[in-house]
Parts: structure tokens; C-alpha cells; sequence
């Protein structure tokens, strides 16, 4: 017998598993809302121009292709730091701050469920919201952290249960890890105010425990940088120290190129030196040192000011369209009589929009109107167009009645 006759099938990942249906159907104004990938109106994908002039420049520019460091390319990480931190950071005056390149959003994650495996000293459970990116519980579970849960979303109001947050955070012992979304937050789109913010912080503080951001929608969920980075400097303006992973899969569409960042906020430049070298001894081992191209894309991007200037414009144009979109959903499903409250819709922010539709109504969408989106009522906004919204409101309207 193989050697592996006892490794048991596994079940596929249930994105995959939508993109395969909507292949299968035969429809042809079938609508596929299950990627979170950006499409423009056309439906198709993006790839940013000031992406395409850093990567004209990089290859004009004739570099070679050696190793970059353990923590990557320097101009990059720089670069990604000033950007989450802001250009008053005093963490960064200061030169406190631990950082290195990732394997984009998930792999800064990793590093830092990795980081916190080994080194943080209280005990190794980290506080997720329910619901959270399907991957968190994956990702923190292997790299041996427990994982546990506190409330987020509210189904009654289709929106943020802050009261339940609030007491699970509160009631989580001392000195936990508790993991936040910093904009955008997948899969609701639900995110809390700047009062609600302040408060999460204080509560956070108070308790002592230790906040991990993951930013993976700078800029896309506003369209606005700073303004989408409020909650990770909030925390740090009320003296946290803080655990970071940055992604450009989706601000800089570079979604394969998987360039991200994972950073440790210290209280002194000697932690700082500390911490990088445990990152460098626990990174050599994963992967040695992280892949260049998409990190020099990114660097040329956020260094070069007429590049950056034409990126935020495009980062901008990413986000207005979804927020229109949202808007023409609203609206057609208005047009249409619908009798439900849709406000949710246009008061949710970033790739995915939480519908509040039940499993059975999101297969009868997948069944008889060939939309295709995740069990949970999430859509991809990303996948709506000024073609399809008319359709996709129909068909909403049917399910729901
Ligand atoms: N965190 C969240 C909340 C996400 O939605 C995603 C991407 N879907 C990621 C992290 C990581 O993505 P990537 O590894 O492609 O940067």
C-alpha cells in the first residue's frame, strides 16, 4: 500500500468551490460575486497604470536578480511603514519600529502568529471577531496559537454588535492578543466609528491586552490612505504598543506579486534590534528571504511622488466605484418595491458587501438567477457592474421577496 493511504480527503475551500459552479454554468449573464479581487466595470481584472510605469521603470532600470534580505527589500519596508504609520509617526522618528517584508496580507499574519508563538508571554490565545476573513482561524491555529472568538456582527441590525464587542473584549483575560480589522472589515464590510474606535482602544487598554491589526484595504475601503489608517494610529497616538500586517494585494492590485509587510511597534529603537533578529531567525527557516518584484513595484509606487500622486488617484477610483456600486444596488432594489431596509448596503465599506441573506436564499440566487456568492450572504461589490446591477437586483429582490 502507499504510504499515504491514510491522508483522508480534505473538503475544498469554499471559494473555490463557488468559482467552479459559476465556470460549470452555462448562463451566459451568469454573475460571479464570490472573488474578492477587484473587476473594473467591464468585469474584468485591473491592473493599476501606476503599476504598469513602476514596473516599465524597474525593468528599464536593468537589476539584477539576487537575494533581498531575510526581511526583504528595504525601500520597500520603509516605505510600507511610513504609509501605515504616517509621516508623524514618532514611532518612526524614533526608529522603534521592528518591520519586514511578508508573503503579502497572509503570510504578515503568519510571521506574526509565528512571533507571538514564540515570544509572547502571556498566554498564547488570540480573540478574533465572528464573523472574521476565513483564513485568521487557519493561519493563527497553525502557527500554535489558540484561537478564540468576540462578537462583531449583529444579524438583527446587520450591523456591529459594539456593546457585545465590548464586553467579550472586556471579558477575555488580561493581557490576551485580540486581533482587529483595521478598515474594511471582511466578511462584513462593518467597521466602527471613530468614537467606537477610541473606545475599542481604551477597553484594550484597560485590560492590558495586546492589539494586532491587519490592515489589508489601505486606502481601498475610503479611498483616502490616512483616513482608512485611523484605528492602527488611534491605537498608537493612546500608547499602545501594536502588531501589524500590511497587504498590497488589493490597494496596488498586486494580488499574485504577494507583497505585504509585518510590523512590531517598540518602545525603544534597543527592543527594536531585539525583535528584528528573532523575526530574521524565525523567518530563515519559512522561506529564507521573500520574493523582490512585487515589493519594488510597491516601493516605486510609495517613493516616487509622481507615481504615488497618480496611485492615490487610482487607489481613489477603486473605491468610488465600489461605493457607486453600492449605491446603484440600493437603489435598483428600491426600484424594483423591495420592502427590506437596504441601507446596510451603502453603510458598509470595502470589497464585500454582507447582504443579510440567508444560506437558502444565496443557493436559490446560485440555482435559479446563476449569482454565485458565499453561503454567509456576502458579495464581492467588486463583481457588480453597470451592466449586471440591474440583473443582480432582480434577482436579490426575487430571493428575498
Ligand atoms: N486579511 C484580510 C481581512 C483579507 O481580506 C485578506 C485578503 N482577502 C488578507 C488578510 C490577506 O490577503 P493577501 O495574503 O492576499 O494579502
Amino acid at each position: 500500500a502507499s504510504t499515504w493511504v491514510n491522508v483522508p480527503q480534505g473538503p475544498p475551500d469554499a471559494i473555490l468551490g463557488i468559482t467552479e459552479a459559476f465556470k460549470a454554468d452555462a448562463f451566459p449573464e451568469k454573475i460571479n460575486l464570490g472573488v474578492g479581487a477587484y473587476r473594473d466595470d467591464s468585469g474584468k481584472p485591473y491592473v493599476l497604470p501606476s503599476v504598469r510605469a513602476a514596473e516599465k521603470k524597474i525593468i528599464e532600470s536593468n537589476l539584477d536578480k539576487e537575494y533581498a534580505g531575510i526581511t526583504g527589500v528595504p525601500s520597500f519596508t520603509k516605505a510600507a511603514a511610513l504609509l501605515a504609520y504616517g509621516p508623524n509617526s514618532t514611532a518612526i522618528s524614533e526608529d522603534r519600529i521592528a518591520i519586514t517584508q511578508s508573503i503579502s496580507g497572509t503570510g504578515a499574519l503568519r510571521i506574526g502568529g509565528a512571533f507571538f508563538e514564540r515570544f509572547f508571554p502571556g498566554s498564547k490565545t488570540i480573540y478574533i471577531p465572528t464573523p472574521s476573513w476565513a483564513n485568521h482561524n487557519a493561519v493563527f491555529k497553525d502557527s500554535g496559537l489558540q484561537v478564540e472568538k468576540y462578537r462583531y456582527y449583529n444579524q438583527t441590525t446587520i450591523g456591529l454588535d459594539f456593546e457585545g464587542m465590548i464586553s467579550d473584549i472586556k471579558d477575555a483575560p488580561k493581557g490576551s492578543i485580540i486581533l482587529l480589522h483595521a478598515c474594511a472589515h471582511n466578511p462584513t464590510g462593518i467597521d466602527p466609528t471613530e468614537a467606537q474606535w477610541r473606545k475599542i482602544s481604551k477597553v484594550v487598554m484597560e485590560r492590558g491586552h495586546y492589539p494586532f491589526f491587519d490592515m489589508a484595504y489601505q486606502g481601498f475601503a475610503s479611498g483616502d490612505t490616512d483616513r482608512d489608517a485611523f484605528a492602527v494610529r488611534q491605537f498608537i497616538k493612546d500608547g499602545h504598543s501594536i502588531a501589524l500586517a500590511q497587504s498590497f494585494a488589493k490597494n496596488m492590485g498586486l494580488y499574485g506579486e504577494r507583497a505585504g509587510a509585518f510590523s512590531i511597534v517598540c518602545e525603544s529603537a534597543e527592543e527594536k534590534e531585539r525583535i528584528d533578529s528573532q523575526i530574521k531567525i524565525l523567518v530563515r527557516p519559512l522561506y529564507s528571504n521573500p520574493p523582490i518584484h512585487g515589493a519594488r513595484i510597491a516601493a516605486s509606487i510609495l517613493n516616487d511622488p509622481k507615481l504615488n500622486r497618480q496611485w492615490l488617484g487610482e487607489v481613489k477610483g477603486m473605491a468610488d466605484r465600489i461605493i457607486s456600486m453600492r449605491a446603484l444596488l440600493k437603489s435598483n432594489l428600491e426600484d424594483l418595491g423591495s420592502k427590506h431596509d437596504w441601507s446596510h448596503i451603502t453603510s458598509q465599506i470595502g470589497m464585500f458587501a454582507y447582504t443579510g441573506l440567508k444560506p437558502d436564499q444565496m443557493d436559490k440566487l446560485a440555482k435559479e438567477h446563476s449569482v454565485y456568492a458565499t453561503k454567509d450572504g456576502r458579495i464581492s461589490v467588486a463583481g457588480i457592474t453597470t451592466d449586471n446591477v440591474r440583473r443582480l437586483a432582480d434577482s436579490i429582490f426575487k430571493v428575498t421577496g
